[in-house]
């Protein structure tokens, strides 16, 4: 998972020039936040939302809970700290599961964000709590994608529905409808439907999911987006909630040199939860999104 290396070691340095001062000054308080909000940039966080996390934290720290804190230091990093928690989404927000099942999960991102790859982990993440999750390829347009999802859907042990005459060749929205029909058929009771991507946002590959989703009602639409994409995160993350809409976000590649910029903007952005990061090539490397961990990293 990632350390969020610049971000933490600069945070971790204000807070220690802060804990030397014993009380704080209005004007401790004021340069505290410049460098955070410095911090903030410079790991590509989105100007509105740093903006508005700073502002909350000034406010926090000027006022009585810090002044009257038996250590002001301890309760400025408390206060960025459940600030922090908030704009990642406070609570963890768990997979809603369909009353009538299959419950069905479509992803949707650009090209290489890590789609097929979190097909397979969420596959075997849902096969290990006792389901039966089957995967559609829908993605028809990487020379390779069915290929890839099935080659992930044997790793994770669970079944997989590629076209093929008469499962809907060359047309994704028929294959994602007659893999909902084959899971339905074969009791499996989850269905996540792989779809096609683009190098960038692209109005064709948004109709095309867009499509689909309307074609099989998805109980959760996850948009997967690279965490190392930072700035460009927020245009495309908005790009694809116009497009498509989605229910979550899942942040793929945190193993990787991530600035945090994605995973701190995302939420405020969209207003719409993280549910998984995905930390690795490997299948097991994924897990549930946890807004606190995922705070106390950045603030180790
Ligand atoms: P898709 O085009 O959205 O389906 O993306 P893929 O699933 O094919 O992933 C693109 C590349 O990113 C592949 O080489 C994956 O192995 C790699 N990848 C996916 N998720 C992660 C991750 O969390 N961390 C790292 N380091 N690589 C990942």
């Amino acid at each position: 998972m990632a350390t969020f290396g610049n971000l933490s070691a600069r945070l971790t340095d204000t807070f220690k020039n802060l804990r030397a001062k014993g009380k704080l000054s209005a004007s401790d308080i004021d340069s505290t936040v410049r460098e955070i909000r410095r911090a903030l940039l410079e790991a590509d966080v989105a100007l509105d939302v740093v903006k508005d996390f700073t502002g909350k934290v000034r406010d926090r720290a000027l006022g009585d809970e810090v002044s009257e804190a038996l250590n002001p230091a301890q309760q400025v990093v408390q206060i960025v700290n459940e600030e922090l928690v908030s704009i990642l989404g406070g609570e963890q927000r768990r997979l809603e599961f369909a009353k009538n099942p299959p419950t069905i999960i479509m992803l949707a991102g650009l090209q290489g964000a890590g789609k097929t790859t979190l097909a397979g982990k969420l596959a075997k993440w849902l096969k290990g709590q006792g389901h039966t999750p089957l995967l559609v390829a829908c993605d028809l347009q990487r020379p390779n994608a069915v290929t890839q999802l099935s080659v992930v859907a044997e790793q994770a042990g669970v079944a997989v529905f590629a076209p093929e005459p008469g499962n809907g060749v060359g047309d994704p929205v028929k294959v994602a409808k007659n893999g909902v029909a084959e899971a339905k058929a074969k009791h499996h009771d989850f269905v996540i439907v792989d779809t096609a991507g683009r190098l960038g946002v692209d109005a064709e590959m948004m109709k095309q999911a867009a499509d689909i989703r309307k074609a099989v009602n998805p109980d959760e639409v996850l948009f997967v987006i690279d965490a190392m994409i930072g700035q460009d995160a927020v245009a495309t993350a908005k790009a694809f909630q116009e497009g498509v809409d989605f229910t979550g976000v899942v942040l793929t590649k945190l193993d990787g040199d991530a600035r945090g910029g994605a995973a701190l903007s995302i939420r405020s952005v969209t207003g719409r939860p993280i549910l998984f990061a995905s930390t690795g090539e490997g299948l097991g490397d994924f897990e549930p999104f946890h807004p606190d961990r995922m705070a106390s990293r950045i603030l180790d």
